[in-house]
């Protein structure tokens, strides 16, 4: 465990609050600490309100902030006294907690204070900290975990026997701390849960977490229970990419909507999910209450066992029993699934979602492991877990979250995503909850944006092999396929039939028509399965219907993909894919339409830029935007009953019409 406290960082943050978040986030900073908006920290601060009066203030993190990216603006400042008076109460629901914390904070505009208020506030310390920390869970979550704290830490800290979080767990932690704490004890371990430290100054509470953590990593490197050897692997099986497609499938349809199946293949992973006692071990439960909402209970199952789909239905129906309140959406799916043959399989509304499970198990692993070596691990009793799941705050914060994005969950594959309409689509589909997959042949693809719902490919669409791969790496990545926009195409320059060569024609055929065929059929067995019906978007061309001199291979390109399209509605309805075309016109913000190039062809028509750029029925523009908006639009509820449509977007032609 490293102590990151750096003098000079330090004095760049002046004051109690500053060195507060100082101190958080060099917490924050270590994932085997925190993660993801867990563990909270606060300061005692005394502050003369607006009447002159000294008052003195709990500042503790709000709900929404990471530790690690922690502001002055991220503390909740609430009335200390009244906190205390609280913890005196025999019984407050946790609706009524929420309400008190947050009608007793002196900023109406900061956030709502952690659920775990109360208990900063009963500590009798200017600076309190509280991690999640893998280590000393590990050493918890055994079967005499309380007598293990014990050996490790003495009379060192204050030992809390699991509660659920919540007012009953701050009720009791303020009557041990004012019937046990002692003037030797430094912190806190709260089983099962996590670890309090406390001090005068936010260095000494930050320094006295690190040697507190650092001794429960000791205790298990000095009981073998530290670096947790695996078997590498064997060689591995190939991955069946209709596997993991169908698995989303039948996790969506369980979810009641579609959802993100991430796939891991590192080293860790795979070798966990063959554990010889992998069936016992990933049964037990979470590792901490703060986990439940997104880990819950982890199904195992072998692809290559036939029926996981009832597998799952068992688990779900003992699920539903247990819950008895209103099913939200994916609140009886399993989060993580651990595949022999595939890895670790991480689920989530979003692509976020999904890494954040991720990340999370991925601790949960090490803590099985190391606990296991110690003799044993013990999850959470059933029961805590389900008080956990469908606790009040839980529930709120579900009836809260109020509807999302259309394309929440779903999967878009974008060709010729680097640039230009492309582009555009890859902006409206994001907008509307996509998680999005880009190819292009341009490199820029790969980094045109960093978020885990984007994943863009370097691909040349006209190799069949590379359309491959790309497809199997957005299905690793997120677990399959529910729309695909064709847009990958090239222009080339006017060229009349007398002196148009084999050679061009292809080239043009090959881009234009080939490619968008090749992805058409690769991706047909994967949009069979999306839950929503698989939708197909092709970015046609006003040439279609009103053809030009001089852009013969174009021209036949755009209408032989046209009707490629028109036979693909015909047979993929039985599928339940629908599949329409857009013919825009004149998209002048593209590219291949630099400036310079505007001007000559305007000139060349006797019209200045504008009204070249204009020239239609309805006098507009018509940009990238538009035409990507409508392609998002297609694929929405809009146009659920429409399939096999060729729709004009280009401000309205007078040969189209
Ligand atoms: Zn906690």
């Amino acid at each position: 465990m490293q102590n990151l406290w750096n003098e000079i960082e330090a004095a760049g943050f002046q004051g109690d609050l500053q060195q507060r978040v100082y101190t958080s986030r060099l917490l924050g900073r270590d994932t085997t600490l925190v993660m993801h908006g867990g563990g909270n920290t606060s300061v005692k601060i005394t502050e003369k309100n607006i009447l002159g009066i000294e008052e003195a203030l709990l500042y503790v993190k709000g709900s929404g902030w990471d530790l690690e990216f922690i502001e002055a603006a991220g503390f909740a400042p609430v009335r200390l006294d009244h906190l205390v008076k609280l913890a005196k109460l025999k019984e407050l629901s946790d609706p009524e907690m929420v309400n008190e914390l947050k009608t007793h904070m002196t900023n109406a505009a900061a956030p709502t204070p952690s659920v775990e208020a109360i208990l900063h506030a009963v500590l009798p310390f200017k600076y309190v900290d509280h991690t999640h920390s893998d280590a000393v869970i590990a050493v918890t979550n055994t079967a005499n975990g309380e007598q293990r704290i014990r050996e490790i830490y003495g009379d060192s800290v204050l030992i809390v026997p699991y509660v659920m979080p919540g007012f009953d767990l701050a009720r009791m932690c303020a009557d041990l701390i004012e019937r046990y704490l002692t003037d030797r004890m430094v912190g806190m371990v709260l089983l099962s849960h996590g670890i309090f430290s406390f001090g005068a100054t936010a260095r000494e509470s930050y320094e006295r977490m690190i040697e507190l953590v650092g001794r429960a990593e000791y205790y298990l490197k000095h009981a073998q229970a530290w670096d947790v050897v695996q078997a590498e692997p064997p060689t591995d099986v190939p991955v069946h990419l209709q596997d993991i497609v169908r698995l989303r499938a039948g996790i969506s349809q369980f979810a009641g909507g579609p959802v993100i199946l991430s796939t891991q293949r590192d080293t860790k992973s795979r070798a966990f999910a063959r554990h010889p006692d992998i069936a016992r071990l990933s049964q037990q439960g979470p590792a901490t209450p703060d986990h439940v909402i997104r880990t819950k209970r982890v199904p195992m199952l072998g692809l290559d066992v036939p029926g996981y789909a009832e597998q799952y239905k068992k688990y779900f129906d003992v699920n539903d029993k247990l819950s008895g309140v209103g099913k939200t959406m994916l609140d009886a799916a399993p989060r993580v699934v651990l595949d022999p043959a595939l890895g670790m399989l991480t689920v989530g509304r979003t692509a976020k979602d999904a890494a954040i499970v991720r990340d999370i198990y991925d601790h949960t692993i090490d803590i099985i492991l190391r606990a296991t070596a110690l003799g044993g691990y013990r999850a959470l009793p059933e029961k805590d877990i389900f008080d956990v799941e469908y606790w009040d705050l839980e529930q709120a914060k579900l009836r809260k979250s109020g509807k999302p994005p259309a394309f929440t969950g779903e999967v878009v594959l974008i060709s010729g995503a680097a640039s230009g309409i492309g582009r555009a689509c890859v902006d409206s589909f994001l907008a509307r909850g996509a998680a999005v997959v880009g190819l292009d042949i341009n490199d820029a693809v790969a980094t045109l944006l960093d978020r885990p719902d984007y994943c863009g490919l370097i691909c040349d669409v006209t190799d069949e092999a590379s359309v491959q791969r790309a497809l199997e790496q957005a299905v690793l990545r997120f677990g399959g396929l529910d729309m695909l926009v064709l847009n990958a195409g090239v222009f080339p320059p006017s060229c009349n039939i007398a002196d148009l060569h084999y050679e061009e024609w292809w080239r043009v055929m090959n881009v234009n028509v080939d490619a968008s065929l090749a992805l058409m059929r690769l991706g047909h067995p994967l949009l069979k399965l999306a839950q929503n019906g698989g939708r197909v978007v092709v970015i046609g061309s006003k040439n279609v219907p009103a053809p030009g001199p001089g852009a013969a291979a174009y021209s036949a390109s755009k209408a032989a993909l046209n009707q490629l399209a028109r036979v693909a509605a015909l047979e993929w309805g039985r599928d339940n894919i629908r599949i329409n075309t857009l013919h825009p016109n004149a998209v002048f913000d593209t590219g291949i339409w630099t400036s310079e190039v505007l001007e000559t062809r305007a000139q060349s028509y006797g019209l200045t830029v504008d009204e070249y750029k204009t020239r239609n029925v309805l006098k507009v523009q018509v940009t990238s935007q538009d035409v990507a908006e409508l392609a998002a639009e297609m694929c929405g509820p809009l146009f659920a009953r429409t399939t096999g449509a060729q729709l004009p977007v280009d401000g309205g032609n007078e040969r189209v019409i």
